[in-house]
């Protein structure tokens, strides 16, 4: 059972020094338990969170603890009457080949399902923060203006794709000129601009002619604040995440940016409201599952999973994650179907 744990906490960008890879037995299921076999890993920008032993909403990775993340794993052998060998669950195995479980907090995928590994993206934690984020803290309306960053990754391109069956206008910000043309080509974006331009504000100001409704926030650091001053009176930005800013180990550089964003919260009336997925709309599972694969069946919404082959690559995929090599939902194939 090859196991990845945490070596060491990282300060700044992590590296490969900050985990370590070990050979144990593979565990037994006890009675009541599922030894589970991991064939997908999701890696996931959070994951950066629980490295640290700052004060979250999760707790922190003990060191040479298994790093944790979601997972879809064949069942190898059951003692519980719920599982069945070879059934397909969706689990929170962590960076190994093995884990056990007592059947709490698994869910049965069916058998025959086409792309389990969906479970861990579009029909998963990344599609229901995209859901949720968008439609319940958003709020867009047809003819609004919706800005996305990291606008072809996992809950990103989602986000946009969402908003435009809604009818609204979206732009995505990403990085790279092949990302920004994946968007606008494949996804239906309106625009995509890099971020690596120089000129990223003054572009910004000139595909939002109409300002900015909803700003989908996934990055922040010099790209909110490009966004911050085209945002429209009312405007919503659901607040999901900073990955610019997960690295980071001091403030950005420049002025102190807290008074220009209150005084533009308070004078256009603009509702910002953070979220942590499961923990706020876990309960609404169904609901976003329905909609999201009656529109994957219809066509409606692609998607794209950057898949990578075997364990031994799962570190230098993450630090990757951080850096934008990514390019969709980042899943590792541990193990054969
Ligand atoms: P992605 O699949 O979008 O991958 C991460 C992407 O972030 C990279 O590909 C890169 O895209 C971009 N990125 C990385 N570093 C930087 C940087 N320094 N500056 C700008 N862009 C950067 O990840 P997810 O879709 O899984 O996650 C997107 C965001 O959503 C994250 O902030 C994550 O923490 C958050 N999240 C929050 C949840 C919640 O419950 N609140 C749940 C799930 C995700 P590019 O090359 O285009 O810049």
């Amino acid at each position: 059972n090859r196991q990845i744990v945490l070596a060491s906490r990282p300060f700044g960008a992590p590296t490969a020094d900050n985990f370590n890879t070990i050979e144990t037995d593979t565990p037994q299921p006890k009675e009541g338990e599922v030894l589970l076999r991991t064939v997908y890993l999701s890696l996931d920008p959070y994951m950066r969170g629980r490295m640290s032993d700052a004060k979250s909403y999760a707790d922190p990775v003990e060191i040479n603890e298994v790093m944790v993340g979601g997972s879809v794993c064949r069942v190898e052998v059951s003692n519980h009457s719920k599982y069945q060998v070879g059934d397909w669950v969706v689990a929170f195995g962590g960076w190994q080949d093995y884990s056990i479980s007592d059947g709490e907090n698994l869910l049965k995928l069916d058998r025959n399902i086409p792309n389990p590994s969906y479970a861990l993206g579009i029909l998963g934690m990344p599609g229901l923060t995209a859901y949720m984020g968008l439609l319940d803290i958003g709020q867009p309306k047809a003819g609004e203006t919706v800005v996305v960053a990291a606008a072809t990754g996992a809950v990103g391109s989602l986000v946009g794709q969402i908003a435009k069956i809604k009818g609204c206008k979206v732009i995505g910000i990403a990085g790279g000129s092949e990302k920004c043309q994946y968007a606008v080509d494949t996804l239906g974006f309106d625009a995509c601009l890099d971020h690596y331009s120089d000129d990223l504000a003054k572009q910004l100001t000139q595909v939002c002619v109409d300002g900015i409704d909803v700003y989908f926030e996934n990055v922040g650091g010099k790209i909110f604040d490009a966004v911050l001053p085209l945002l429209n009176s009312s405007a919503r930005i659901p607040l999901c995440g900073l990955i610019s800013q997960y690295n980071a180990t001091e403030l950005p550089q420049g002025p102190d940016r807290m008074f220009s964003l209150m005084g533009a919260l308070l004078v256009k009336r603009i509702k910002m409201q953070g979220f942590i997925v499961f923990d706020d709309y876990g309960h609404r599972y169904n609901e976003f599952s329905e909609a999201m694969v009656a529109w994957l069946m219809a066509g409606k919404i692609h998607y794209k999973e950057h898949l990578v082959d075997g364990i031994e690559n799962t570190v230098t995929a993450f630090i990757g994650l951080l850096e934008g090599k990514n390019f969709g939902k980042l899943v590792v194939r541990v193990g054969p179907d």
